[in-house]
C-alpha cells in the first residue's frame, strides 16, 4: 500500500464509522500530508476498505522507514493514536450527542461511546484479543482467569529515554481530565483518541470513559472532575447508586481508599463498572436479618462479602454507611484485625451495587491493610508462596472473580508444561521457572501428568492458587468462631 492509498483508507475508515463527514475529505487529506511530513498528493484510483489494524501497520511502517519515528513499542503507540486522533470527533459533538441518546434510552448513549472508543482505536481491540482467558470452576463457583497481554512490554530503549525525561506535573495523573487529547510522550501514553463525557452523580461532578484495556465486556471508569485521593465514605454510596439509577444496565464499584487494599491509582477519586456479570454477582447467599426493609446476606465467596438487597435508595445507603462506620471501629487483635494505630485507620470497604429491576444490590467488601515485619505486603494480601503467580494489590475487579494476571505468566506456564511433559528446557527457562518449582512439584504429587491432560491441570492449577490468594485477602481468614456472623449481628 503506497502513501497516499494509505491516507485515503484512513479516511475511507473514517467516513465509514461516522467519525468524520464525507465533505471533508480534502481537509483530511492535508490533515494527513503534514502528519506524513509530505507536500503534494496523488489521488487514488480506486478508495479500498482496508481493515484498521493493516492500515496502522502499514502507517507505522512507513514512518519508521522515514524516519519520522523511532522503532520503539512506545513510539509506534504514539504514534498511531496521532493518526487515529485526527478521525476523532471533538469532545463536544460526542457529549452532545451522547447526551441526545441518553434523554431517549441510557443503553443508546452507552452503547454510543464504547462504539466509538473502539472505532478510534482508544480500545484496541485487536491487542485485547490477545488476552488469555478462561474459567476455573472453583467451590465459590465460577472464576475468570485472565492473562494481560494487552499492555505492551516496556522496551529497553524507551525505558532509557524515560531517564531523559522532565516530569511536568500535567496532567495530574492518567485519569485526569486534561488527559483528553493529550499528545504523551515516552512514559506516558497518547490519549488524542480519548473522550470523556460529563456526568453528575449525586450532585458532584464526573467525567466517564471506557478503559483502554477492558478487562470485561464495557469496562467503563467514572472519575470526578477535580483530582482528589479515593475515599469511601456515605457520598460514595449515594453516588454509586445514583450511578445505577442512571445506568441500570451497568454494575459500578469502587476500589477501596487504601493501599495494598485498593487500586493502581488512589490518587484521583474514580470508580470502575460495566456491562458485565463477574463471578460474585452469581455467589451463592446466607440470609443474616432484615433491617428497615433492607435484607441482608453473607456471601459464600473467598473474601468477607456483606450484600445489601431493597427496593428504597435512602434506607440501603443508610444501612451500608452503619456497616462501613461500624467495620471502621472493629478491632480483634486475635485475628490481627488492628482498625487503627499510629499509621492510621486500616478497615476499609470494597463497595460494588447493582440494580435488578426495582432492587438496588449492594456489596461490600470488608478489607484491611495492615502490614507488619513479616508481612510487609500486608496480612490481608496474597501469601508469599502465591507470589510466583500472583503478588499484586487485589483490587476492585479481582475481588468479584476476575484474575487479571501478569502477562510474564503467559511464556513461564508454557515452560511449566514442557517441564512437566519432560521436555528438554535451556538453563535460562529453568531459571525463569525456578520460584514455580514448589507448585509443580505440588502438580506432580497430585496428578499423573499426560500430554492430554497437562493444559487443564496448569490452568486449574492456576485456579485454584487465585483463589488461595482470595482467601488470604479474606479479613476473618483465621476465625474460627464466626466472628464474621457476630459482626453482622452486630449492625
Ligand atoms: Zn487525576
Amino acid at each position: 500500500m503506497n502513501i497516499f492509498q494509505l491516507i485515503d483508507s484512513l479516511i475511507i475508515y473514517g467516513q465509514k464509522h461516522n467519525l468524520i463527514n464525507k465533505l471533508d475529505y480534502d481537509f483530511y487529506v492535508n490533515e494527513y500530508l503534514n502528519l506524513f511530513g509530505l507536500s503534494n498528493f496523488v489521488k487514488v484510483d480506486k478508495h479500498l476498505d482496508v481493515d484498521l489494524d493493516i492500515i496502522l501497520a502499514n502507517a507505522i511502517e512507513y514512518a519508521i522507514d522515514n524516519k519520522i519515528i523511532d522503532n520503539t513499542n512506545e513510539s509506534k503507540d504514539l504514534f498511531d493514536t496521532k493518526i487515529m486522533g485526527i478521525l476523532t470527533p471533538l469532545p463536544s459533538k460526542v457529549i452532545n450527542k451522547f447526551n441526545k441518546l441518553k434523554k431517549s434510552n441510557a443503553i443508546l448513549a452507552t452503547n454510543y461511546l464504547y462504539k466509538l472508543s473502539k472505532d478510534v482505536n482508544y480500545i484496541r481491540t485487536s491487542r485485547i484479543k490477545k488476552d488469555v482467558k478462561y474459567i476455573y470452576n472453583s467451590k465459590f463457583g465460577k472464576i475468570n482467569i485472565s492473562i494481560n497481554l494487552s499492555k505492551p512490554e516496556k522496551d529497553p530503549n524507551d525505558i532509557k529515554k524515560l531517564l531523559n525525561i522532565k516530569n511536568y506535573d500535567y496532567p495530574k495523573c492518567q485519569l485526569c481530565k486534561e488527559n483528553e487529547n493529550y499528545y504523551g510522550h515516552i512514559g506516558y501514553p497518547a490519549r488524542q483518541t480519548l473522550r470523556c463525557v460529563p456526568i453528575t452523580l449525586n450532585k458532584e461532578n464526573f467525567y466517564i470513559q471506557y478503559s483502554p484495556y477492558s478487562y470485561f465486556n464495557e469496562h467503563l471508569i467514572c472519575f470526578h472532575k477535580e483530582h482528589f485521593n479515593m475515599h469511601i465514605s456515605e457520598n460514595t454510596f449515594k453516588e454509586l447508586i445514583d450511578f445505577v439509577s442512571q445506568f441500570p444496565h451497568y454494575f459500578i464499584g469502587s476500589n477501596a481508599d487504601l493501599p495494598i487494599v485498593g487500586g493502581s491509582i488512589l490518587n484521583h477519586y474514580h470508580f470502575q463498572g460495566g456491562k458485565a456479570c463477574l463471578p460474585m454477582e452469581n455467589a451463592q447467599k446466607v440470609f443474616i436479618k432484615e433491617i428497615d426493609n433492607i435484607k441482608v446476606y453473607r456471601l459464600l465467596w473467598p473474601l468477607a462479602v456483606i450484600r445489601l438487597i431493597g427496593q428504597n435508595k435512602n434506607k440501603i445507603i443508610k444501612v451500608a454507611t452503619t456497616i462501613l462506620q461500624k467495620w471502621q471501629q472493629y478491632k480483634n487483635v486475635d485475628l490481627n484485625i488492628i482498625n487503627y494505630n499510629e499509621n492510621g485507620l486500616h478497615n476499609t470497604i470494597t463497595p460494588i451495587v447493582r440494580k435488578k429491576g426495582r432492587l438496588y444490590e449492594f456489596d461490600l467488601v470488608l478489607r484491611n491493610n495492615i502490614s507488619n515485619y513479616d508481612y510487609p505486603l500486608g496480612y490481608f494480601h496474597p501469601n508469599e508462596k502465591y507470589w510466583h503467580i500472583k503478588k499484586e494489590n487485589i483490587g476492585l475487579i479481582e475481588v468479584m472473580g476476575l484474575a487479571i494476571l501478569p502477562a510474564r505468566l503467559h511464556k513461564e506456564l508454557e515452560l511449566v508444561k514442557k517441564y512437566l511433559l519432560n521436555e528438554k528446557l535451556s538453563v535460562d527457562d529453568l531459571n525463569l521457572i525456578d520460584k514455580h518449582l514448589p507448585w509443580i512439584y505440588q502438580l506432580q504429587n497430585k496428578h499423573k501428568i499426560t500430554i492430554k491432560n497437562v493444559d487443564k491441570i496448569i490452568k486449574d492449577g492456576v485456579g485454584e492458587v487465585f483463589v488461595n490468594v482470595l482467601k488470604d485477602c479474606n479479613v476473618f481468614k483465621k476465625s474460627k468462631q464466626n466472628e464474621f456472623d457476630d459482626f453482622l449481628m452486630s449492625i
